[in-house]
């Protein structure tokens, strides 16, 4: 194995900055796994006009940044990207790479690993170092029911995908100051095969989950991505948010920022209903707050059954919908 630098290095994703936080949670954690290692916590940021974005970083706890700037990395491609990083990679040796488990991250840092060849955890919940110095990279397996943990002895760098909201940002150092390292950008780039024809900003949330005082909240139960849109003519009938376990996230039927829980967000409302959840303890940590819970299982034994103040025995959807049919015709009378 080759010699490493004692450099942890945290890609810098800042598309879509003010709601993508995961690369200032991943500088928070790599503060904490430095102190461990004795490593310096660096960022790297790919653009164009990107210095607001490494003055952010260093406000957050990168020592270094390593920067690449110029005018043909205007828009995020992969394979321009995955070129660049293992440029540097071969050429700085860091001993940890971590990335945002973000769509571009999913994409990028596997790719990046295999050029380099070395390993990846994929969508960690945790990272922490062993006796041995190495990144100990907690994820996920066999659909959530197993925690694996991972180290990668032989090859670097060590590198892992992390899911947002897994770790805290640390608060905003306006005093902080890091160094900062520019790479002029190789003549020879990739060609890139994929062109943007056009982009839209998804619109940011205007209301917070965590405020909100009636949280509509969904499970695996609601059966399908279809029916548990009906969760959110609900929410809006009500004047509710949605929220949503894991599950249902993993599976694409509702955003990552709607994950209620212990990777998620904590909320308070005065009344939750949650429909078709089986009460998995990450989940409901973050429910301790509710003021009433109405929950809706097809199983009365349920551990959100047991919590809940009205525990109804039924058919999720078809409670769903009769409450939508309910409401709309009052709202018609
Ligand atoms: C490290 C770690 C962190 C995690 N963090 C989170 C987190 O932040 N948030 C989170 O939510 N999960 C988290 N999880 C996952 C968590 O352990 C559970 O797997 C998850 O909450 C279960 O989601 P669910 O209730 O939707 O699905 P299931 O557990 O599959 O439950 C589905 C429920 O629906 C009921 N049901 C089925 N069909 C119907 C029907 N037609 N009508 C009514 N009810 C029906 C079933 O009886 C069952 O109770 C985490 C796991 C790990 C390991």
């Amino acid at each position: 194995m080759k010699k490493t630098a004692k450099e942890i290095w945290v890609f810098g994703d800042y598309r879509n900055y003010f709601r993508n936080r995961v690369t200032l949670q991943l500088l928070a954690k790599s503060v904490e796994l430095a102190k461990k290692t004795g490593s310096q916590v660096c960022a790297v940021i790919f653009g164009n006009g990107v210095q607001e974005y490494v003055n952010e970083y260093i406000a957050h706890g990168a020592e270094k940044v390593y920067v690449i700037d110029h005018d043909s990395l205007h828009e995020y491609h992969v394979e321009t990207y995955v070129v660049l990083m293992e440029m540097i990679v071969r050429k700085y040796q860091p001993e940890m790479l971590l990335v945002g488990a973000t769509c571009f991250g999913r994409e990028f840092a596997p790719r990046v690993a295999k050029r380099v060849h070395t390993g990846l955890t994929a969508d960690c919940v945790d990272l922490e170092i062993n006796g041995d110095g190495l990144l100990v990279q907690t994820a996920p397996a066999f659909g959530g029911n197993l925690l694996a943990k991972i180290i990668t002895p032989h090859h670097r760098p060590q590198m892992a995908t992390v899911r947002a909201g897994v770790f805290k940002e640390l608060p905003h150092d306006y005093h902080a100051s890091g160094k900062v390292i520019p790479i002029p950008v190789p003549k020879r780039l990739p060609e890139n095969r994929v062109r943007l024809i056009r982009s839209k900003h998804e619109p940011p949330r205007t209301n917070r989950i965590e405020d909100a005082k009636i949280v509509v909240c969904g499970g695996r139960g609601m059966g399908s991505k279809q029916k548990f849109k009906k969760l959110f003519a609900l929410a809006e009938l009500l004047g509710g948010e949605v929220g949503a376990t894991r599950p249902v996230v993993y599976s694409g039927w509702a955003d990552d920022d709607s994950l209620i829980g212990q990777a998620g967000r904590q909320i308070k409302p005065l009344l939750l209903l949650s429909f078709g959840i089986s009460g998995a303890i990450q989940h409901t940590a973050a429910l301790s707050d509710a003021k009433f819970i109405i929950a809706v299982n097809k199983n009365p034994e349920a551990p959100m059954m047991k919590m809940a103040d009205v525990a109804i025995v039924a058919d999720a959807n078809q409670v769903c919908s009769a409450l939508i049919r309910e409401i709309r015709e009052r709202i018609r009378s």
